[in-house]
C-alpha cells in the first residue's frame, strides 16, 4: 500500500479497522524492499548535506506504544548521523513555558543539508495540551493557524516538511503497553500516566482528526500510517521519505574550481 497524504480540509476515519493492512509480501521480502529504499535514502542524504542548501524535517506522532522509536531507529537508523538529528520533545520545561509554544521547536528545525527528525512535536500543543485543557481552547485553538504559518515559513525557508501519524489500534496499543510489562528490556518504557492516556483514548481521536483536517497543506502534508504492523509501516513510510527526496532533487556541488591544477599537483 502506498501512503496518500491527508487532503486539505479532509477528516480521514481514524477507527481501529484503518490501523491494519494487509503485508502484501514475506517478512524477509519486505525487509529487504526496506533495505533498499535505506540504501537510496542514504544516498540522497549524502548528496542533500554535500548541497547544503535544503532541509527535511518529518514530523512523527502517535499515540503511545505505536512505535515511534522503533521507526526511527528501523527507517532512519542508516542515515549518516553527521547529516541526521533525531529531537524528543517532553513535557515544556519552565523556561520553554515561558515562551511561546513554538520557540523550542525552531531551534530544532534541521539546518540546510540535514534531516530532522521530531520524535512528537509542535502538534503535542493542540493534543495533549487540548485533552488535558493545559491552557484556555482560545489558546490552543489559535495554534492550528500560527503552525501553518510556521510551517509555511519553514518551506518558503528551503525546508520540506512530512508528517506521520503512526496510527494504531485500541487492541494493538493493549498488546504493546503489556509487552512493555513482560519484557525486561522494554519495562522501562512503561508509564503508568499511559493508561490514563489510553482512557481518553477518543478525546485524542478527536484532537488528531482536527489536527488532520487543519493543519494537512499542500506544502506541510499529514500522511496517516497503518501501524498495528510493524513491517510495512516501516516501507510505507521509508517510501514517502524517499520520494520526497528523489523530489528535492539534492545536487553535489561542482568540482572545485582549479581542478586540474589540484590534480597535477597531486599526481
Ligand atoms: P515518549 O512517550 O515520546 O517516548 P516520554 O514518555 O518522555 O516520551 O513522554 C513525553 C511526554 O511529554 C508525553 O506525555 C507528551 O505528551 C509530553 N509532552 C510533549 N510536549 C508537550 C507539551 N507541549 N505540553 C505538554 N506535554 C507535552
Amino acid at each position: 500500500m502506498k501512503l496518500q497524504p491527508v487532503k486539505p480540509g479532509a477528516a480521514p476515519a481514524l477507527g481501529d479497522e484503518v490501523a491494519d493492512v494487509t503485508q502484501e509480501a514475506g517478512d524477509a521480502e519486505v525487509r529487504k524492499h526496506i533495505a533498499k529504499i535505506g540504501e537510496r535514502m542514504d544516498e540522497l542524504q549524502t548528496a542533500l548535506y554535500a548541497e547544503g542548501k535544503q532541509a527535511l524535517l518529518i514530523v512523527l506522532q502517535a499515540r503511545d506504544g505505536a512505535g515511534k522509536d522503533s521507526t526511527i531507529r528501523r527507517v532512519f537508523g542508516r542515515l549518516n548521523p553527521v547529516g541526521c538529528m533525531v529531537t524528543s520533545f517532553k513535557v515544556p520545561t519552565a523556561l520553554e513555558l515561558r515562551h511561546d509554544f513554538l520557540w523550542r521547536v525552531h531551534q530544532a528545525v534541521p539546518p540546510k543539508g540535514t534531516i530532522g527528525v521530531f520524535n512528537r512535536s509542535h502538534y503535542e500543543d493542540v493534543l495533549v495540551v487540548r485533552v488535558h485543557q493545559l491552557v484556555p481552547e482560545k489558546v490552543w485553538r489559535a495554534r492550528y493557524d500560527q503552525i501553518n504559518a510556521f510551517e509555511h515559513l519553514l518551506t518558503q525557508n528551503g525546508v520540506t516538511i512530512l508528517k506521520f501519524f503512526l496510527h494504531i489500534s485500541k487492541d494493538e496499543q493493549k498488546e504493546r503497553l503489556r509487552e512493555r510489562l513482560d519484557d525486561p528490556a522494554k519495562q522501562w518504557k512503561f508509564n503508568a500516566a499511559d493508561l490514563g492516556e489510553r482512557d481518553k483514548w477518543d478525546e485524542y481521536t478527536h484532537a488528531y482528526t482536527d489536527v488532520l483536517r487543519l493543519t494537512s497543506t499542500p506544502e506541510a502534508p499529514w500522511y496517516v500510517v497503518p501501524a498495528d504492523k510493524k513491517l510495512p509501516r516501516d516501507a510505507m513510510i521509508a517510501e514517502v521519505v524517499v520520494e520526497a527526496l528523489e523530489r528535492m532533487d539534492p545536487r553535489f556541488p561542482g568540482p572545485p574550481e582549479g581542478l586540474e591544477e589540484f590534480r597535477r599537483l597531486l599526481s
